[in-house]
Protein backbone atom coordinates (compact mmCIF):
# COMPACT_ATOMS: atom_id res chain seq x y z
CA UNK A 1 0.00 0.00 0.00
CA UNK A 2 0.93 3.64 -0.81
CA UNK A 3 0.95 6.50 0.98
CA UNK A 4 -1.36 9.08 -0.44
CA UNK A 5 0.59 11.97 -1.35
CA UNK A 6 0.41 15.13 0.45
CA UNK A 7 -0.88 18.31 -0.95
CA UNK A 8 1.96 20.68 -1.30
CA UNK A 9 0.30 23.53 0.12
CA UNK A 10 -0.27 21.28 3.48
CA UNK A 11 3.69 21.05 3.64
CA UNK A 12 4.39 24.27 3.21
CA UNK A 13 1.96 25.46 6.19
CA UNK A 14 3.19 22.84 8.76
CA UNK A 15 6.07 24.73 9.11
CA UNK A 16 4.51 27.64 9.87
CA UNK A 17 1.80 25.93 11.88
CA UNK A 18 5.13 24.43 14.23
CA UNK A 19 6.80 28.20 14.57
CA UNK A 20 3.56 29.69 15.99
CA UNK A 21 3.66 26.49 18.15
CA UNK A 22 7.12 27.21 18.92
CA UNK A 23 6.49 30.56 20.37
CA UNK A 24 3.37 29.17 22.46
CA UNK A 25 5.35 26.51 23.97
CA UNK A 26 7.87 29.57 25.17
CA UNK A 27 5.45 31.11 26.51
CA UNK A 28 4.41 28.54 28.86
CA UNK A 29 0.92 27.95 26.62
CA UNK A 30 0.25 23.85 27.10
CA UNK A 31 -3.28 24.11 25.16
CA UNK A 32 -4.04 25.17 21.58
CA UNK A 33 -7.51 24.94 19.76
CA UNK A 34 -7.29 24.53 15.46
CA UNK A 35 -10.04 27.57 15.54
CA UNK A 36 -7.29 29.65 17.73
CA UNK A 37 -4.51 29.11 15.52
CA UNK A 38 -6.50 29.30 12.27
CA UNK A 39 -7.50 32.51 13.35
CA UNK A 40 -4.01 33.95 14.46
CA UNK A 41 -2.29 32.44 11.03
CA UNK A 42 -5.25 34.02 9.10
CA UNK A 43 -5.87 29.88 7.30
CA UNK A 44 -9.49 29.12 7.30
CA UNK A 45 -10.30 26.49 10.39
CA UNK A 46 -11.32 23.75 8.01
CA UNK A 47 -8.08 23.87 6.82
CA UNK A 48 -6.05 24.02 9.62
CA UNK A 49 -7.95 21.08 11.05
CA UNK A 50 -7.73 18.98 7.37
CA UNK A 51 -4.08 20.15 7.78
CA UNK A 52 -3.55 18.60 11.07
CA UNK A 53 -5.26 15.44 10.68
CA UNK A 54 -2.69 15.07 7.07
CA UNK A 55 -0.10 14.90 10.00
CA UNK A 56 -1.70 12.77 12.16
CA UNK A 57 -2.67 15.06 14.93
CA UNK A 58 -6.50 14.51 16.45
CA UNK A 59 -7.15 17.02 18.90
CA UNK A 60 -10.30 16.36 21.35
CA UNK A 61 -12.81 18.71 20.22
CA UNK A 62 -13.43 20.44 24.57
CA UNK A 63 -10.02 20.88 24.74
CA UNK A 64 -8.15 21.03 21.67
CA UNK A 65 -4.56 20.07 21.36
CA UNK A 66 -1.80 19.88 23.28
CA UNK A 67 0.78 22.09 21.91
CA UNK A 68 3.58 19.72 22.95
CA UNK A 69 1.65 16.86 21.12
CA UNK A 70 1.32 18.98 18.01
CA UNK A 71 5.05 19.87 17.55
CA UNK A 72 5.84 16.82 18.06
CA UNK A 73 3.76 15.36 15.71
CA UNK A 74 4.33 17.68 12.94
CA UNK A 75 8.12 17.29 13.40
CA UNK A 76 7.37 12.98 12.66
CA UNK A 77 5.44 14.20 9.78
CA UNK A 78 7.91 15.73 8.40
CA UNK A 79 10.67 13.82 9.51
CA UNK A 80 12.41 16.85 11.50
CA UNK A 81 12.39 13.92 13.62
CA UNK A 82 15.01 12.04 11.51
CA UNK A 83 17.49 14.52 11.08
CA UNK A 84 19.16 14.90 7.40
CA UNK A 85 22.87 15.40 7.31
CA UNK A 86 23.40 17.98 4.10
CA UNK A 87 26.37 19.02 2.36
CA UNK A 88 26.35 22.83 1.20
CA UNK A 89 28.44 24.09 -1.67
CA UNK A 90 29.10 27.60 -2.24
CA UNK A 91 30.62 29.66 0.80
CA UNK A 92 30.17 33.16 -0.29
CA UNK A 93 27.89 35.24 0.95
CA UNK A 94 24.49 33.55 0.73
CA UNK A 95 26.24 30.19 1.65
CA UNK A 96 28.17 31.93 4.50
CA UNK A 97 24.83 33.78 5.68
CA UNK A 98 23.38 29.83 5.73
CA UNK A 99 26.11 28.13 7.57
CA UNK A 100 26.28 30.26 10.77
CA UNK A 101 22.14 30.08 11.25
CA UNK A 102 21.37 28.27 13.79
CA UNK A 103 17.64 27.19 12.95
CA UNK A 104 18.28 24.15 10.39
CA UNK A 105 18.70 21.89 13.05
CA UNK A 106 15.08 22.36 14.22
CA UNK A 107 14.06 22.23 10.75
CA UNK A 108 15.56 18.37 10.08
CA UNK A 109 18.41 19.34 8.52
CA UNK A 110 21.69 19.52 9.69
CA UNK A 111 24.77 21.17 7.60
CA UNK A 112 28.14 18.81 8.82
CA UNK A 113 30.50 20.34 5.71
CA UNK A 114 30.81 22.75 3.09
CA UNK A 115 32.60 22.97 0.36
CA UNK A 116 34.00 25.96 -2.02
CA UNK A 117 36.64 25.81 -4.58
CA UNK A 118 38.62 28.86 -3.52
CA UNK A 119 41.39 27.89 -1.31
CA UNK A 120 41.44 31.21 0.48
CA UNK A 121 37.98 29.80 1.89
CA UNK A 122 39.07 26.29 2.57
CA UNK A 123 40.59 24.44 5.60
CA UNK A 124 38.93 27.01 8.19
CA UNK A 125 35.41 26.85 9.94
CA UNK A 126 32.39 29.02 9.09
CA UNK A 127 29.81 28.49 12.26
CA UNK A 128 30.39 24.99 13.60
CA UNK A 129 30.90 23.64 9.93
CA UNK A 130 34.37 23.09 8.23
CA UNK A 131 35.04 24.03 4.81
CA UNK A 132 36.49 22.12 2.78
CA UNK A 133 37.76 21.68 -1.40
CA UNK A 134 36.09 20.25 -3.49
CA UNK A 135 37.86 17.35 -4.24
CA UNK A 136 36.81 16.10 -1.20
CA UNK A 137 33.04 16.07 -1.63
CA UNK A 138 32.26 12.67 -3.47
CA UNK A 139 34.39 10.46 -1.06
CA UNK A 140 33.03 11.91 2.37
CA UNK A 141 29.27 12.42 0.73
CA UNK A 142 30.08 8.86 -0.20
CA UNK A 143 31.28 7.56 2.81
CA UNK A 144 28.82 9.19 5.12
CA UNK A 145 25.62 8.49 3.02
CA UNK A 146 24.71 12.29 3.06
CA UNK A 147 21.41 12.28 0.73
CA UNK A 148 21.12 16.08 1.12
CA UNK A 149 22.93 19.23 -0.97
CA UNK A 150 22.55 22.79 -0.71
CA UNK A 151 23.96 24.97 -3.63
CA UNK A 152 24.70 28.39 -3.26
CA UNK A 153 27.44 28.85 -5.97
CA UNK A 154 26.91 31.60 -8.60
CA UNK A 155 24.52 30.80 -11.77
CA UNK A 156 27.50 29.25 -13.90
CA UNK A 157 28.82 27.31 -11.93
CA UNK A 158 25.58 25.56 -10.52
CA UNK A 159 24.98 22.64 -13.23
CA UNK A 160 28.02 21.30 -12.40
CA UNK A 161 28.10 20.99 -8.90
CA UNK A 162 24.74 19.83 -8.80
CA UNK A 163 26.18 16.79 -11.20
CA UNK A 164 28.61 16.52 -8.86
CA UNK A 165 26.47 16.34 -5.84
CA UNK A 166 24.44 13.84 -7.44
CA UNK A 167 27.46 11.16 -9.03
CA UNK A 168 28.18 11.58 -4.80
CA UNK A 169 25.07 10.04 -4.52
CA UNK A 170 22.99 13.20 -3.09
CA UNK A 171 19.37 12.18 -3.52
CA UNK A 172 18.16 16.01 -3.30
CA UNK A 173 19.44 19.05 -3.69
CA UNK A 174 18.26 22.93 -2.92
CA UNK A 175 19.33 25.13 -5.01
CA UNK A 176 19.62 28.89 -4.52
CA UNK A 177 21.24 29.23 -7.77
CA UNK A 178 18.94 30.90 -10.37
CA UNK A 179 19.12 28.17 -12.90
CA UNK A 180 17.20 25.30 -13.70
CA UNK A 181 19.22 22.06 -13.05
CA UNK A 182 19.47 19.38 -15.73
CA UNK A 183 19.58 16.26 -13.26
CA UNK A 184 18.71 12.49 -13.91
CA UNK A 185 15.18 12.15 -12.65
CA UNK A 186 15.98 9.97 -9.58
CA UNK A 187 17.78 13.65 -7.90
CA UNK A 188 14.76 15.58 -6.05
CA UNK A 189 15.38 19.63 -6.95
CA UNK A 190 13.68 22.40 -4.76
CA UNK A 191 14.45 25.59 -5.92
CA UNK A 192 14.40 28.77 -3.73
CA UNK A 193 13.48 31.70 -5.59
CA UNK A 194 13.93 34.42 -3.63
CA UNK A 195 13.38 37.17 -6.27
CA UNK A 196 10.52 35.59 -7.93
CA UNK A 197 8.85 36.15 -4.07
CA UNK A 198 10.35 39.60 -4.03
CA UNK A 199 9.11 40.40 -7.92
CA UNK A 200 5.42 38.72 -6.37
CA UNK A 201 5.69 41.33 -2.99
CA UNK A 202 5.91 44.30 -5.30
CA UNK A 203 3.37 43.23 -7.55
CA UNK A 204 1.14 43.05 -4.73
CA UNK A 205 2.45 46.38 -3.93
CA UNK A 206 1.58 47.68 -6.53
CA UNK A 207 -1.80 46.48 -7.68
CA UNK A 208 -2.55 47.33 -3.96
CA UNK A 209 -1.60 51.31 -4.42
CA UNK A 210 -4.09 51.54 -7.64
CA UNK A 211 -6.62 53.79 -7.36
CA UNK A 212 -10.11 51.94 -6.93
CA UNK A 213 -12.08 51.65 -9.80
CA UNK A 214 -14.94 54.16 -10.15
CA UNK A 215 -17.83 52.15 -11.18
P1 LIG B 1 29.11 34.68 -3.89
O1 LIG B 1 29.83 35.06 -5.14
O2 LIG B 1 29.24 35.53 -2.67
O3 LIG B 1 29.55 33.20 -3.46
C1 LIG B 1 29.67 32.13 -4.35
C2 LIG B 1 30.64 31.12 -3.77
O4 LIG B 1 30.67 29.99 -4.62
C3 LIG B 1 32.08 31.63 -3.67
O5 LIG B 1 32.62 31.35 -2.41
C4 LIG B 1 32.81 30.89 -4.77
O6 LIG B 1 34.19 30.66 -4.46
C5 LIG B 1 32.02 29.58 -4.81
N1 LIG B 1 32.12 28.89 -6.09
C6 LIG B 1 32.11 29.41 -7.33
N2 LIG B 1 32.17 28.44 -8.25
C7 LIG B 1 32.23 27.27 -7.59
C8 LIG B 1 32.32 25.91 -7.98
N3 LIG B 1 32.33 25.56 -9.27
N4 LIG B 1 32.38 24.97 -7.04
C9 LIG B 1 32.37 25.33 -5.72
N5 LIG B 1 32.30 26.59 -5.27
C10 LIG B 1 32.21 27.55 -6.19
O7 LIG B 1 27.59 34.49 -4.31
P2 LIG B 1 26.28 34.63 -3.36
O8 LIG B 1 25.84 36.03 -3.32
O9 LIG B 1 26.52 33.90 -2.08
O10 LIG B 1 25.19 33.85 -4.23
C11 LIG B 1 25.28 32.45 -4.40
C12 LIG B 1 24.13 31.96 -5.28
O11 LIG B 1 22.92 32.22 -4.63
C13 LIG B 1 24.08 32.66 -6.63
O12 LIG B 1 23.66 31.73 -7.59
C14 LIG B 1 23.05 33.74 -6.43
O13 LIG B 1 22.41 34.11 -7.62
C15 LIG B 1 22.11 33.04 -5.46
N6 LIG B 1 21.39 33.97 -4.62
C16 LIG B 1 22.04 34.80 -3.78
C17 LIG B 1 21.30 35.66 -2.95
C18 LIG B 1 21.94 36.56 -1.97
O14 LIG B 1 21.15 37.22 -1.25
N7 LIG B 1 23.26 36.62 -1.86
C19 LIG B 1 19.94 35.69 -3.03
C20 LIG B 1 19.32 34.82 -3.90
C21 LIG B 1 20.04 33.97 -4.67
Amino acid sequence: MTTPAVPLPTLRRLPRYHQYLARLRDTGQEQISAARMAEVLGVHHTQVRKDLSLAGCLGRPKTGHRVADLMAAIEHFLHWDNHSEAFLVGVGSLGTALLKYPGFGQAGARIIAAFDQDPAKTGRKVGEVPVLPMDKLPGLAERMHVAVGILTVPADAAQAAAELMAASGIRAIWNFAPVTLDLPRNVIVENLELFASLALLLRKLADSSQPAAIG
